[in-house]
């Protein structure tokens, strides 16, 4: 049954709600839910009614492709200024030891090392730290494009930035361009956490403000520059919070149409100071990735991080308003292994994340950064990939 279908299915069934039925009817006819309907569905939205709409919204946007792309992460450091009560990579600077602190030298040779290899795209995020400041990240910056042009460097988020431009004594306007000038390709769109200004102090206290995470954005579009966004969910914040911050995305994207991808990210509670927080559900999670899906009608793209969900909750999101499941990665992050995920050593092959994608019925596309198409997989087959296998149901005589 396609998505067309499934919608037109639940709209015959007499049994939904006056409230669903509206609800459901606009996203049928691309019409945008209201902050008040994006809570009625995290409170009353069951996974499957939430799903039919989200996977409608997901087909018509993209039918069935998936994307992914080859990627690399480099985390120059995992000291920290900042000490998120979340955070279950960084170390503080008063335990220096007990953490890693990468020059530029190293950092380009980690760039080197994949010479040889088709990535595209650089994925440049870590802690807060004084040593890394203008000077040195445009420096890097122009360093790793005089190396290899070609390369997207996504790198670092608002967080650094505020930090950066306020030490540099310099406005989010002339620092953006600055990063431009020196090679910055797009920024990812991690240090968004939760917007709402008390569960933020709650949880981050004392990094930039989830007013000023939006302003560097918004300055970073003006530049005519993408870049993606997130959303930390399944700690202290409840459901309105949630829809609160997608609100105020979707208002940022109605203004600059430069995001392209929101990407939730799931709380994991392993060594840090909330691990007495439970994780929420995986069905929790695929609610989230369609209500995500569902509110933000002005995002193209709905990102799963395999790394952190794992294999099998990615192929599930793909069902859910997700049309993204990231990069090879090549083991490369410890952002989300250092916080409990199950992906310990995350990497995965272009074949793996292939036939990972073909296996729920998607079709493999291989994308840079900014999603242009780089190799359809739809129909190419590996040597070694089995052929599906069909059994006989047993016969039965009336
Ligand atoms: S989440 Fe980021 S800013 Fe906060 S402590 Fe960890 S590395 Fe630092």
């Amino acid at each position: 049954m396609n998505s067309t279908h499934q919608i037109h299915t639940l709209l015959a069934d007499s049994r939904l709600s006056k409230k669903h039925r509206q609800i459901a009817e606009k996203v049928l006819n691309e019409e945008r839910i209201s902050f008040e309907e994006g809570v009625f569905l995290f409170e009353e939205g069951e996974l499957a009614y939430v799903g039919v709409l989200a996977n409608y919204m997901r087909e018509k946007r993209h039918g069935n492709k998936t994307y992914f792309n080859r990627n690399f992460h480099i985390e120059p450091t995992n000291l920290c200024v900042y000490d998120c009560k979340f955070c279950s990579y960084s170390v503080l600077i008063k335990d220096r030891s007990d953490g890693w602190e990468y020059t530029m030298d190293e950092m380009l040779n980690i760039v080197k090392s994949y010479d040889n290899q088709p990535v595209t795209e650089a994925h440049i995020v870590g802690g807060v730290l004084p040593q890394y400041n203008l000077e040195f990240y445009t420096n890097l910056f122009a360093s790793i494009k005089a190396h290899r042009p070609e390369l997207h460097v996504k790198a670092l988020t608002p967080v650094e930035y505020h930090y950066i431009f306020k030490k540099a004594k310099i406005d989010y306007a002339t620092g953006m361009q600055l990063m431009k000038n020196a090679g910055l390709d797009s920024m990812p769109g991690g240090g968004a956490e939760i917007f709402d200004p008390e569960i933020r102090n709650q949880i981050a206290k004392d990094k930039c403000t989830g007013e000023q995470w939006l302003q560097i954005h918004e300055e970073w579009h003006k530049l005519g520059m993408r870049s993606n966004a997130t959303m930390l969910y399944g700690h202290i914040e409840n459901y309105k919070h949630r829809i609160d911050h997608l609100e105020q995305l979707r208002a940022l994207q109605d203004k600059t149409g430069g995001f392209q991808t929101f990407i939730p990210l799931k709380f994991r509670n392993k060594e840090n100071q909330m691990a007495h927080v439970p994780e929420s559900s995986v069905i929790e999670d695929l609610r989230n990735y369609a209500i995500s899906r569902i509110y933000l009608d002005n995002f193209d793209h709905i990102k799963a991080y395999w790394a952190m969900i794992s294999r099998n909750t990615a192929q599930l999101s793909l069902n859910f308003g997700v049309d993204d499941i990231d990069g090879t990665l090549d083991d490369t992050t410890k952002i989300y292994s250092m916080a409990g995920a199950e992906e310990q050593h995350p990497a995965m092959s272009t074949k793996d994340l292939v036939k990972l994608i073909k296996a729920v019925g998607r079709e493999p596309i291989e994308r840079d950064t900014l999603y242009n198409v780089i190799t359809d997989y739809t129909n190419v087959a590996f040597d070694d990939e089995p052929k599906p296998k069909y059994y006989a149901l047993p016969v039965v005589n009336n």
